[in-house]
């Protein structure tokens, strides 16, 4: 493809969209991230409804969706509408339309917006295996046309936005016969139907290309972007803003690092104008995580300093932009090509599991409580292994600390490598027993320096991470390969702004570059930079948790800082602060691989945030099969609300758990049904039974 995706991937621009109106709230352009969310109320319940929008308005939610899986639930929308206003509420609200093309022609009437699903709007989702020729393809795109058609000329007429809304798993057959369930392939139907809006002159729509796996959501989203920019570098409609969601995303923590890998790789490169978390939880929990996400990037797409910055950047790294774009691959998942280096006994890069580290800060004064401390932090989190323990030595007495610490630690029963960070001029006092030295850099480092501390890692025959903390990054990393440690590793922290800094070659730094907020930017021109020079040296990723961060928007950031660059195939090891407890710090490293689907170490819940459809307690019935099946590594498990959806929405689940009536269940495994409208007293034990035929039961400890 010769557009891009992004223009600026080492400044995250935000893509130019037209602007589309949802009632008085305007999406795309220069407006504000827009934050929305679902009912799960049935929408035959007018009452109850508006009860859960106007919880949702009083949260921060600006547009709220509505199911309307047929045409009295559609007709009612009008009653849900005209409550609200009597309420004085008049957020936008959005019909959520599958298989049901009459059921939308009544919705435009009544709301805002209508949400098709590309998928299953009047094509077929039947799982069939079908062969088209392709005059019988164009055929059936003509046909699903001839359906769509109507709705489009009665938008136009209203004045109603539209959502085409591709979500992974329920592409339609004739889709996954040509493309398979590729981004692909989702982004294809979407733009079929851009095509009959395009036709018709309708240009206020929206894009969504949702899937459970960030990765997948990812790429489908560049992808459309990119033929997009296409589109409308041709003249033709192509600037419509993005609906962002990774989908059955799940509940807790897990799905909001999953949400922020997602969302947040997305808002990294600029691209995304309105956002909804999907969780399976009561829907107004999704407001505060969609609005920490979303305030990160407006602050930094209503930078006012931002063009100049931008187009400073833009001069400054042409060509390590290009260097990044040629290096990976946006459309589909290509690891980094490291060579491998071994931290005492874990050897990281070449392909290896991406590994999890906890830096704990100044290396502690009383060895023996601290390593016993961390001990039990660890052994209560018996799932995961802290792969490398960082501490920092600088001054006096820091290195003579290093050899007592690493006796404790043995002593405690802590096998993971030591990873030191320690000044350049000090790293030849280190003792031997270091698995790792890490030397920050930063701009005024005299040179003789960076070689002694190659040399000294170089005689302990240990890795050298080069921890890039200054503005010139291009410049210093040349510096320190220049140094020639034999085992050489990158990362980059906190390039935090320095008045009147100079490059190593005494040319003076731009001062609007700033690297502090932007660490997955700076990854990337790490990477370029390695790239330029042909070093295959592993990155390390390193996310300090801001302080005074709450607890929910500390993971929302690590989930993004870490998961965009894994998600790029960047990545060979991840470390860890500032969270405090470092048991818990390395599991939530682990939920990040997990939620990056980089490393499984625990089962997978592909679970829907459930709405009007949903047959059954969706947060209790979760939280029931998860503490049965919570121990399954490596499994994944799907627990959907309905028949209609659930199915097609579960994506790559190895067992499916389908609501199909108010006290029964559907039970599959992969895409086959396999047992019918199980009573729910019973669904559970059905569900273990059924993993244990296929192998992947285990008894949990
Ligand atoms: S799968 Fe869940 S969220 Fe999707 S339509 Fe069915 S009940 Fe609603």
């Amino acid at each position: 493809m010769s557009t891009r995706y992004v223009e600026h991937p080492f400044s995250g621009v935000r893509r130019r969209t037209r602007v589309v109106a949802v009632g008085d709230v305007a999406i795309g352009g220069t407006h504000p991230i827009r934050v929305q969310s679902m009912t799960t109320t049935n929408t035959l319940d007018t009452a109850g409804t508006a009860d859960q929008v106007e919880r949702l308005v009083a949260a921060g939610c600006e547009i709220v969706r509505i199911t309307a899986p047929g045409r009295k639930e559609a007709e009612n929308l009008g009653a849900i509408a005209a409550e609200l206003r009597r309420r004085g509420i008049s957020t936008p609200l959005v019909a959520d339309i599958h298989f049901a093309p009459s059921a939308a022609m009544i919705a435009a009437e009544h709301v805002e917006k209508v949400r098709i699903n590309p998928g299953n709007y009047a094509d077929k989702k039947k799982f069939a295996v079908l062969e088209y020729s392709d005059a019988e393809y164009a055929e059936e795109i003509e046909r699903v046309a001839e359906r769509f058609r109507p709705l489009v000329r009665r938008c136009k007429e209203l004045g109603r936005a539209m959502r085409i809304g591709t979500n992974h798993g329920s592409l339609s057959d004739r889709i996954m016969n040509r493309y398979g369930d590729t981004p692909a392939g989702m982004v294809e139907s979407a733009l079929e139907f851009l095509d009959v809006c395009e036709d018709e002159g309708f240009e206020d729509v929206i894009f969504s290309m949702k899937s459970s796996n960030a990765q997948v959501a990812i790429q489908a989203y560049r992808l459309l972007a990119a033929r997009l920019a296409e589109r409308a570098a041709a003249g033709r409609c192509g600037g419509q803003p993005f609906h962002l969601g990774v989908t059955e995303a799940g509940d807790g923590e897990d799905a909001r690092i999953k949400s922020a890998i997602g969302i947040g790789s997305l808002l990294e490169d600029g691209i995304g104008d309105t956002i909804r978390v999907s969780l399976t939880e009561d829907p107004v929990k999704e407001v505060p995580v969609a609005r920490a996400l979303a305030r990160r990037y407006d602050a930094r797409f209503a930078d006012e300093e931002a063009p100049e910055r931008n187009a400073d950047e833009t001069t400054a790294s042409r060509g390590g932009q290009e260097t990044w774009l040629a290096a990976v691959d946006p459309y589909s998942y290509r690891r980094r090509a490291a060579r491998e280096i071994a931290c005492g006994g874990i050897a990281l890069g070449a392909g290896r599991e991406v590994r999890v580290e906890v830096d704990l800060g100044p290396v502690p004064a009383d060895a023996d409580a601290a390593a016993g401390e961390l001990a039990r932090s660890l052994a209560a989190q018996p799932d995961v292994v802290c792969e490398g323990v960082g501490v920092a030595a600088s001054g006096d007495p820091g290195p003579l600390r290093i050899e007592p610490f690493a006796k404790a630690l043995s002593m405690a029963g802590v096998e993971a490598p030591l990873v030191v960070s320690v000044p350049a001029a000090q790293a030849a006092s280190l003792p031997a027993c270091v698995g790792r030295i890490v030397v920050p850099l930063s701009e005024g480092i005299p040179e003789g320096d960076l070689s002694a501390a190659a040399r000294a890692a170089d005689a302990l025959e240990a890795p050298l991470e080069w921890l890039v903390c200054g503005l010139d990054l291009e410049g210093l990393v040349d510096a320190a390969l220049a140094a020639g440690a034999a085992r050489p590793a990158f990362s980059v922290l906190d390039a935090r702004p320095v008045p009147a800094v100079r490059r190593l070659d005494a040319r003076p730094v731009p001062a609007v570059r700033r690297l502090d907020a932007r660490p997955v930017h700076a990854v990337r021109r790490l990477v370029a930079r390695l790239g330029e020079a042909g070093s295959d040296a592993p990155v390390i990723l390193r996310h300090r948790s801001d302080p005074t961060a709450d607890a929910e928007s500390a993971i929302l950031a690590a989930g993004t800082d870490l998961g965009a660059p894994l998600c790029d195939g960047v990545g060979d090891a991840i470390v860890l602060s500032g969270f405090g407890d470092p048991g818990r710090t390395v599991a939530t490293g682990y939920r990040i691989l997990q939620g990056a689907r980089l490393r499984t170490t625990w089962t997978e819940f592909i679970s829907c945030p459930s709405c009007g459809r949903t047959l059954f307690d969706l947060e209790e019935t979760t939280a029931r099969i998860k503490a049965r099946t919570g121990h399954l590594d490596g499994v994944k498990i799907a627990i959907m609300g309905c028949i209609v959806n659930g199915p097609g929405e579960m994506a790559d689940a190895d067992f499916g758990y389908v609501g199909s009536g108010p006290a029964s269940v559907n039970l599959y495994v992969g895409k086959e049904l396999v047992e019918r409208n199980v009573p729910t007293a019973e669904s559970d034990d059905r569900l273990v039974e059924l993993i244990r035929k296929h192998g992947r039961w285990v008894d949990p400890h």
